[in-house]
């Protein structure tokens, strides 16, 4: 039987003005809007935890966070993703690789992409993180304004020694 597996993972959260956009690990000065969460609203790196755990068959992040633990009020995407990654080292499992896309009217993904990448890299223990972005041509919540979703993929394989 293989020992590589696939997860998918989807996040949205709603755009509140007067607050920080944080998303793909970084912060983006120049949005007015941001999203709004119980932790900081990244949804890229959301649906990635999504996706990791999902590939690994460990649930999702309800389940290993809780929606309303204080633990994790105000956390960032780092935060996340450095718990997911233990959590699923520890039940011997890797990250081969993780692809993620924001569906947004912005920001605008490409000129940062990198240092997204690099950003959600360094906390998957340097796997390698693909950032893309798109519109949905101005339908519905996002084309509108109203949030933000992000949809991402992961492949995951056991660890040698399992
Ligand atoms: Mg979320």
């Amino acid at each position: 039987m293989s020992d590589i597996r696939v997860g998918n993972g989807v996040d949205v959260h709603p755009l509140v003005s007067g607050i920080p956009l944080h998303l793909a690990c970084l912060e983006w000065p120049e949005e007015t809007k941001g999203c709004a969460g119980h932790s900081n609203g990244d949804v890229a790196a959301h649906a990635t935890c999504d996706a990791i755990l999902a590939a690994a068959g460990l649930g999702d992040l309800g389940s290993v966070f809780g929606t309303s633990d204080p633990k994790w009020a105000g956390a960032s995407g780092e935060a996340l993703l450095l718990e997911v990654n233990r959590v699923i080292s520890e039940a011997g499992w890797r990250i081969i690789n993780v692809s993620v896309q924001v569906i947004a009217n912005s920001p605008k993904i490409g000129p940062r992409r990198e240092q997204a990448q690099a950003a959600m890299s360094k906390a998957l223990s340097g796997a390698p993180v693909s950032v893309a972005g798109t519109t949905s041509d101005g339908l519905g919540l996002t084309g509108r304004g109203e949030g933000v979703a992000a949809l991402a993929c992961a492949l995951l394989e056991r660890t040698p020694d399992r």
